[in-house]
């Protein structure tokens, strides 16, 4: 399995798994956090619309992606950037991650980190623990949140320039700008 292996690709894949496996209030409606199957299902779709060869067959595939979901979590509602970075360096010898050059079609060769310590999941695993411990490196500890829209838990991954984001996506954004709007009318 190859996935996307750039941290700007990387980024909303990882916030993604957390919310699909999670999450149980999102966009303002509850939710149910996927598992097994489902969980395999929804996040190879994901994959899948970046890359299509990407798909997740091993035993037990629903489980490790979700305890690794909920890993990922941990470092991104962590409290402390101390708490956070122990995670995920725990993560990335956990995962085995390496760093090693791959060429893929009609790409030059550029650095994956697939974590060495057996099944897909943890190939990915070492790819996500590597790819926060490059945004915590690049971007700073206070990248990583959870959505301030009313009723929702998603998390996001703010890779913007001036780390201005606070919403886990345009339909909170926009729930947001309207609940504020009503507000200043009301108030
Ligand atoms: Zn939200």
């Amino acid at each position: 399995m190859e996935i996307a292996c750039n941290v700007t690709r990387q980024a909303p894949l990882i916030a993604e798994l957390v919310n699909l496996a999670t999450v149980r209030l999102r966009g303002g409606a509850w939710v149910d956090p996927l598992e097994g199957d489902l969980l395999v299902e929804a996040f190879t779709t994901l994959l899948g619309a970046r890359r299509s060869a990407a798909v997740l067959t091993e035993p037990d595939a629903g489980a490790h992606l979700a305890e690794l979901a909920w890993e990922l979590r941990q470092v991104l509602l962590a409290d402390r950037p101390a708490d956070q970075a122990a995670r995920i360096n725990a993560m990335i010898a956990k995962y085995g991650a390496q760093p090693y050059l791959v060429e893929d079609v009609g790409q030059p060769f550029h650095l994956h980190f697939h974590g060495s310590g057996g099944g897909q999941v943890a190939a990915l695993g070492g790819e996500f623990a590597t790819a926060l411990a490059l945004i915590v490196d690049g971007y700073g500890p206070d990248r990583f949140g959870a959505c301030e829209a009313q009723r929702c838990e998603a998390v996001y991954i703010d890779l913007t320039r001036n780390g201005s984001r606070r919403y886990c996506g345009a339909a909170c954004t926009a729930r947001a700008k309207t609940a504020a709007y009503r507000s200043r009318r009301q108030g």
